[in-house]
């Protein structure tokens, strides 16, 4: 393998990066940082290494008549044309199921931290207002009802931990899952209705592009928390923004953003929201069975052998 020629898209996690330049020719962002360098070796790269955040364009896989695999490190590969990789035969591959606890943590991590204000309670400790009195009171969170948009693997992570702590689930997905004993609600707007604390784990893309809209904020209402773990783009980010300032709703946990890293700095000033900057599967653990996992697809193919991890749409059907 150490003659196959790889392009990396973006800055990759150094436990994907480490394999790669073991096992590989890397050409690490060679198409941005020099494109008469990239356009010699273009013809011989037969690999893209991409994150979940990548965008991996038709334009750029027209310019590799040699690429064969496209192995994304990270679930959701929404950034990936996976129209034009079938239509060309190209294998695209991500890293499901390893981080469904580290995510599904961090959703309920957001829910009491949002909830119970930690951040708030951090620096009332710490900047010495405790002697002059109790912080205001915060908001219960077991025992109440948890609506999940987007029911697949980390979705029922979540549901899983929520029972523990006493809460009620019901979801909304494409389809209704039989085997799942939860309510079903056939629209976020249903089932935020019925919902004290929203949590949004969908993948990102146009099918659910700005499916947490007003309408799903409003009918979520004022003792209603927003959870978002999955994409920026699937929460209309202005909606979110008027809703928490006019009281729609009473708060969020925000992980994912429309324009990531840049986050509006009305979010950022808000005390009734929690924010994190992307750190769904960021534990050391978690990174390197995704960069194993990753690496796995393309020794595997390389190997010819079938990928470990293809994503649905080349997935070979049995
Ligand atoms: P998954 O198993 O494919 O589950 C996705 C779920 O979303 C499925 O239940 C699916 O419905 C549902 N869904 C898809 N389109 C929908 C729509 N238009 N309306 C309602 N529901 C819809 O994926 P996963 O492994 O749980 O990962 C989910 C997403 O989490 C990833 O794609 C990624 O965007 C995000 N994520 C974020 C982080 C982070 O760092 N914050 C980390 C990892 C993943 P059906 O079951 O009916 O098909």
């Amino acid at each position: 393998m150490s003659s196959i020629d790889v392009l990396s898209v973006t800055k990759l996690s150094p436990f994907y990066e480490a394999h790669l330049r073991e096992h590989f020719v890397l050409h690490d962002r060679l198409h941005d940082t020099d494109p008469s360098a990239f356009a010699k070796i273009a013809p011989r790269i037969r690999a893209i290494a991409a994150s979940g955040e990548s965008k991996v364009s038709a334009e750029l896989m027209a310019q590799l008549p040699a690429l064969e695999i496209i192995s994304v490190f990270g679930v959701g590969y929404d950034g990936v044309d996976t129209q034009a990789a079938k239509a060309r035969g190209v294998m695209v591959t991500h890293t499901p199921n390893v981080l469904n606890d580290d995510v599904a943590d961090l959703a309920m991590g957001l829910m009491l931290a949002a909830a119970r204000q930690l951040p708030a309670a951090d620096r009332y400790v710490k900047e010495g207002k405790w002697p002059n009195g109790p912080m205001p009171l915060a908001r219960k969170v077991s025992g109440t009802r948890l609506g999940i948009v987007g029911m697949g693997r980390i979705g029922q992570a979540i549901a899983q931990r929520a029972l523990a702590f006493g809460m009620s689930v019901a979801y909304t997905a494409r389809s209704a899952k039989a085997e799942l004993p939860h309510p079903f609600y056939a629209t976020p707007r249903d089932l935020a209705a019925h919902s004290d604390y929203l949590v949004v784990i969908t993948p990102g893309g146009a099918g659910t592009r700005k499916l947490i809209n007003a309408e799903v904020l409003a009918a979520l209402g004022k003792n209603g928390v927003l959870i978002n773990v999955a994409r920026g783009s699937v929460v209309d980010e202005a909606a979110l923004i008027d809703a928490l300032q006019k009281g729609v709703i009473a708060g969020a946990g925000l992980d994912v953003f429309e324009s990531e890293p840049n986050v509006p700095e009305a979010l950022r000033q808000m005390p009734h929201v929690v924010l994190a900057p992307h750190i769904g599967s960021a534990t050391t653990a978690t990174r390197q069975a995704m960069g194993d996992l990753a690496f796995g697809n393309l020794k595997n193919h390389f190997a010819g052998q079938a990928v470990i991890t293809p994503v649905p749409e080349c997935a070979v059907k049995g």
